[in-house]
């Protein structure tokens, strides 16, 4: 197997010691644009392991009203924590950046857990982070503009995933992440068009101008951006394992 494995931060994160049996039991899968990997409810079967792509925890109202509460990149996976949990979904994981990945399935994944102290402490990192994302999506919902917020997303997106300048995120899909309604997206972009800021295609847009969206980005990535630092930056092991 390539090591392509090794771009995600939790399985890069594995000791050697451990290494051999993972690479063994894990499978790679491609992430396709707008496949649904869980569902609420759904039991988790198996753990994905992004490489390169972005998933969007979309919590839903019964009426079909959605909006983002989370996204899972190369620096996380999807059902690592209700795997030794509930073991069921509470929101969906949708994929809006397509990319590619690793599965492995849930009761590998528990014995992998237990077996490496380094894949623990990533994890408990990863969790913290996808918390204080939480935390800030909440704030940021209430408190911010859409164009804030779309600028935000789009960065973030961007950076998440090393897409570069070119990001094939859907307006669809950013409607579903911000929680508004496709005119509204639509009316964002054509102000950040006239601005030069973007540039729409067919599944995406081009960012030509990434320092006018950094200046009407929300305060939140800031703080999002300080937090992951601080996170990741702590000492690497914190827990007597
Ligand atoms: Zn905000």
């Amino acid at each position: 197997m390539s090591a392509e494995w090794k771009r995600n931060r939790l399985l890069a994160a594995i000791e050697p010691r451990v290494r051999a049996d993972f690479l063994s039991r894990v499978q790679p899968i491609s992430l396709a644009r707008d496949a649904i990997l869980l569902r609420p409810g759904e039991e988790i079967r198996e753990v994905i392991f992004p490489s390169d792509g972005l998933v969007g925890l979309i919590s839903a109202t019964p009426a079909g009203d959605t909006v983002q509460t989370g996204m899972i990149g190369a620096d996380g996976a999807v059902g690592v924590f209700e795997a030794c949990g509930s073991r069921r979904s509470t929101a969906f994981a949708g994929v809006q950046v397509p990319g590619a990945g690793f599965r492995l399935s849930a009761d590998d994944y528990r014995r992998l857990f237990t077996a490496s102290p380094g894949l623990q402490t990533a994890v408990h990192k990863f969790v913290e982070v996808l918390l204080a994302e939480a935390r800030q999506f909440v704030a940021c919902n209430a408190l911010h503009s859409v164009e804030a917020r779309f600028c935000r997303s789009v960065l973030e997106a961007a950076d998440r995933t090393g897409v570069g300048t070119s990001i094939p995120l859907k307006q669809e899909t950013l409607a579903e992440m911000l929680g508004v309604q496709r005119t509204t997206v639509t009316a964002v972009v054509s102000q950040l068009q006239a601005k030069g800021a973007i540039r729409t295609w067919r599944g995406g847009f081009d960012v030509l101008d990434r320092g006018a969206l950094e200046r009407n980005a929300c305060s939140c990535r800031e703080n999002l951006l300080s937090a992951q630092a601080e996170i990741y930056g702590s000492d690497e092991e914190v827990c007597e394992s």
